[in-house]
């Protein structure tokens, strides 16, 4: 039997291209693709926007609890159709451009392992992955968020190709760029997301491994595409 809209989880390590193969496949198959890391990175700018991090990246939970139970960070997704992508809105604002530079992603695993953060988000991903046709990204999505996902994907990359792929995208974006320290906050968020007591980054038991580091692309979302059609026409 044709199995339609289903759902398909992609977790991995920073920078492994999840996003760029998510929505590849989401694209393909006309599904919608949900960047669950921009959701963790938009509470981190809150969070930083509203004084609650310290210099030495301590998290004020209270303040952020509060907020986030009083309905002050309000996240979502909105279809920019010039690039056709979804861009990131906090409470109205555009901030897909902040969200993604070194200084929240020095910060954004230190907000991802607060339970109440992943109980609210968890919360909200499921809402908006519930009627299938997704592709969802992240670090928990096979394992925690739909564990029951029709197909999971666990990508990995050796961590020297996804730091030279992150460096590059910022230079050819205009941005500064360090190797080093890119490389440095790719380890560091790789091991306190694999460490944490809360949904750790781990592969599902039923997950595929796909290791990208000396395949292009395209050959990439041809293997995943044949695992998706797979899955559908079983
Ligand atoms: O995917 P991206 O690199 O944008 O995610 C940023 C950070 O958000 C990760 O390093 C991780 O700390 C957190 N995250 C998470 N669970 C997810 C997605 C992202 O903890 N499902």
């Amino acid at each position: 039997m044709k199995k339609n809209k289903i759902i398909i989880a992609v977790d991995g390590h920073s920078s492994c291209g999840k996003s760029t193969l998510a929505k590849a496949i989401a694209d393909y198959f006309s599904y919608t693709y949900i960047d669950t890391g921009a959701m963790y990175r938009a509470v981190t700018l809150y969070a930083f926007n509203e004084g609650f991090i310290s210099d030495n990246k301590i998290v004020d939970e209270e303040k952020l609890q509060l907020a986030i139970k009083n309905g002050d960070v309000n996240i979502d997704f909105r279809l920019n159709e010039d690039l056709n992508k979804a861009e990131t809105f906090l409470n109205n604002i555009n901030v897909e451009g902040d969200i993604r530079g070194l200084e929240i992603s020095s910060l954004v695993s230190q907000v991802a392992v607060l339970g109440f953060v992943r109980e609210n988000l968890v919360f909200q991903q499921r809402k908006m992955g519930e009627k299938g046709g997704i592709v969802m990204d992240g670090r928990d999505i096979g394992t925690v968020v739909f564990p029951t996902a029709d197909l999971k994907i666990f990508l990995t990359a050796r961590v020297d190709v996804r730091a030279e792929r992150r460096y590059k995208q910022l230079i050819e974006k205009g941005k500064k760029a360090d190797f080093e320290s890119i490389k440095k906050n790719l380890e560091e968020r790789d091991f306190i997301d694999s460490n944490r007591e809360i949904a750790p980054l781990k592969q599902a038991e039923d997950a595929v491994l796909v290791d990208n580091s000396d395949i292009t692309r395209k050959e990439q979302t041809e293997l995943v595409v044949g695992m998706v059609n797979k899955v559908i026409n079983k």
